[in-house]
């Protein structure tokens, strides 16, 4: 079968497409065909060398499609069961496997390239509004790269909790699909001062909490942009991870609370992870949260994926369709 494998991290150049044999599901695993995969910053940081993977690599963790084989023990899935799953192994590929307790059961009505554009990144938005900082209505949020993947699911989310919410985007083409999703207030921050932007839109008081997954770029104006005893929720590196910095910068910033958290460890039980798609599948089959495909590539062509989501020229999900 096909493959997107690196055998040595770097650009996109270095994704190769191998023909390799199925794989096996062990214990606890299912495999399942790949009707669509997701294309998440993660890969690239597994692609770069920022997160480190053995090689060689099947890159990918987000995929839906349906169950053609059941590993030993595996009781709750079974053969043609349609599944989808942010922790795959390999997802770039024809066939991947799982283990069946990162499954999760994709209802009648949602197709398999809307559970692989919604649960990755709807679950990442889903844990960061309601559970990390849980929004409430009157909250000010800041939220940067709203016309992202990540982005629009996330102002969705924190206007349905009832929060105010002022986001950034790199381009002007980019502000009408944040305003779409609900954004109070959008800054293009390549050319205004988002942190001046914040603070005129909290009446000069700061934002309550910040989710901040651009990184290196905009760690300073996140700092500037929050309320005394504010939270900076740093959860991405987009431009490049936060360099090390001293913990006093948060007291002399208002005493701010800060984390750096990650879907794993908000997806930790079986129990959390179903909860948390479950809501998704629900608000996405209600028609409260849309869920924008902005781009879709042929499994081959998997490098131009990676070099459109690091060159800021995708919005929404983009999928690759094997
Ligand atoms: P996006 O679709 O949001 O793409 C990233 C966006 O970041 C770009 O479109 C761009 O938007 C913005 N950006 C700003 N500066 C840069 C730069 N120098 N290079 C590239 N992009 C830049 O991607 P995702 O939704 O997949 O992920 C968004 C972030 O969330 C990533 O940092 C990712 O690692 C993180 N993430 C974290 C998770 C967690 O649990 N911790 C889980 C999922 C994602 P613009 O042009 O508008 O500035």
């Amino acid at each position: 079968m096909l493959a997107i494998r690196i055998h040595e991290t770097g650009g996109p150049e270095k994704l190769r497409a191998d023909d390799i044999p199925v794989p096996l599901p062990r214990g606890g695993e299912v495999r399942f065909t790949v009707e669509a995969a997701g294309v998440n910053f993660i890969d690239t940081y597994h692609r770069s060398g920022l997160y480190k993977v053995e090689l060689p690599h099947t890159i990918g963790s987000e995929a839906a499609g349906r169950v053609t084989q059941v590993g030993e023990g595996v009781t709750g899935l079974k053969v043609g069961d349609r599944i989808a799953t942010a922790r795959a192994t390999g997802a770039y590929a024809q066939e991947a496997v799982v283990a069946a307790a990162h499954a999760v059961r994709v209802p009648g009505g949602v197709s398999a390239q809307v559970a692989a554009a919604v649960l990755l990144q709807g679950m990442t938005a889903h844990y960061l509004a309601c559970d990390t900082y849980p929004l409430k209505p009157g909250d000010t949020a800041l939220i940067h790269a709203g016309a992202g993947g990540v982005g629009l699911l996330l102002i969705q989310i924190a206007k349905q909790r009832g929060a105010r919410v002022i986001t950034t985007v790199g381009s002007d083409g980019k502000v009408g699909l944040a305003r779409e999703a609900g954004a109070d207030a959008v800054c293009v921050y390549t050319r205004e001062n988002f942190a001046d932007a914040a603070r005129a839109f909290t009446g000069g008081r700061g934002v309550d909490v910040a989710y901040d997954a651009v990184g290196k770029d905009t760690f300073d104006g996140t700092l500037n942009s929050l309320r005394p005893r504010g939270m900076f929720v740093s959860f991405g590196n987009a431009s490049g991870p936060v360099p090390p910095f001293a913990p006093l910068v948060l007291s002399q910033k208002g005493s701010l609370f800060f984390t750096r958290p990650t879907l794993t460890h908000y997806t930790l039980t079986t129990d959390e992870l179903q909860a948390r798609a479950s809501d998704l599948f629900a608000w996405v089959a209600a028609g409260k949260l849309k869920v924008r495909v902005g781009a879709t590539f042929p499994l081959s062509a998997a490098a131009d994926a990676h070099r459109a989501l690091e060159g800021r020229g995708t919005t929404g999900k983009v999928l690759l369709v094997p």
